[in-house]
C-alpha cells in the first residue's frame, strides 16, 4: 500500500511549521515530514537534513539537471526550494503518509501530479498586520526579508480558493485541532 500526500501552504510567518510540528509531536496520525532542498541559508536553529537539505545554488542546479525533484520553485529571488522524489518515495513507498510544506505554485503542481491521493490545505493568517507581527516576533529574518515576505503574502492569499481546505491560524490550539480534523477526515476516506 502506498501512503497519501498532504500538501500544506501558507504565507511565511503564518504558523505553518508550528502547526505541522504540533501534529507530528502529537503522533496519532501516521505522517512524516518531507524534507525539502533549498538554496537559502539556515535560519535560527535549523538543521541540515531535518528542516531542509541546505544546498548551494550550484548543487541545487545539479540536482535539477539530474531530475531529482518532483517540483521546484524559485520562491524568492535567488532562493530555490524543491521537493525531492527520494523523500516522497521513501515515505509513501513504506505505506506512510507524507506532509509537504511547500509554496502555492509547488502545491498546485504536486496536486496535479497526484490527484485524489493528495490533499491541499491552506493556512491563513488572521490578518496581514498579525502576519508581520509574527515574522517580527520570530526574529529570524532581516527587516527587508520580512518586507519581502509580507508583500508576497497578498499574492499567496489569492490561491486559497484553489485548495481543498482552508484553516485560519488565529488561536493556535484551535488551528491545530482544525488541521487535525481536516487531515484525519481525508485519510479515512
Ligand atoms: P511559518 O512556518 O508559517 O513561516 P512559524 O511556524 O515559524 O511560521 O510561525 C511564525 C511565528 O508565529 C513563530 O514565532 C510562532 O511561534 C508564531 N505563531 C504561530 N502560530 C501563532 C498563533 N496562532 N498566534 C500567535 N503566534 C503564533
Ligand atoms: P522558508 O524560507 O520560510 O522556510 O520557506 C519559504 C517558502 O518556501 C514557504 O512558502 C515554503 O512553504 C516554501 N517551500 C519550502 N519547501 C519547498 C519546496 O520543496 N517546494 C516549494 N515549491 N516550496 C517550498
Amino acid at each position: 500500500m502506498t501512503g497519501k500526500i498532504i500538501i500544506v501552504s501558507a504565507p511565511s510567518g503564518c504558523g505553518k511549521s508550528t502547526i505541522i510540528n504540533a501534529l507530528l509531536e502529537r503522533g496519532d496520525i501516521d505522517l512524516q515530514f518531507s524534507v525539502s532542498a533549498t538554496s537559502r541559508k539556515p535560519r535560527g536553529e535549523e538543521k541540515h537534513g531535518i528542516h531542509y537539505y541546505f544546498l548551494t545554488e550550484e548543487e541545487f542546479r545539479e540536482r535539477i539537471s539530474r531530475d531529482e525533484f518532483v517540483e521546484y520553485e524559485e520562491v524568492y529571488a535567488g532562493r530555490f526550494y524543491g521537493t525531492l522524489k527520494s523523500e516522497i518515495d521513501r515515505i509513501t513507498g513504506d505505506g506512510h503518509n507524507v506532509v509537504l510544506d511547500i509554496d502555492v505554485k509547488g502545491a498546485m503542481n504536486v496536486k496535479q501530479l497526484y490527484g485524489d491521493r493528495a490533499l491541499t490545505l491552506f493556512i491563513m493568517p488572521p490578518s496581514i498586520d498579525e502576519l508581520r507581527r509574527r515574522l517580527e516576533g520570530r526574529a529570524t529574518d532581516a527587516p527587508e526579508v520580512i518586507d519581502e515576505r509580507v508583500r508576497k503574502a497578498a499574492y499567496e492569499l489569492e490561491f486559497a480558493p484553489h485548495y481543498d481546505a482552508v484553516v485560519v491560524n488565529d488561536n493556535l490550539a484551535v488551528a491545530v485541532e482544525d488541521t487535525h480534523k481536516v487531515i484525519t477526515d481525508f485519510l479515512s476516506k
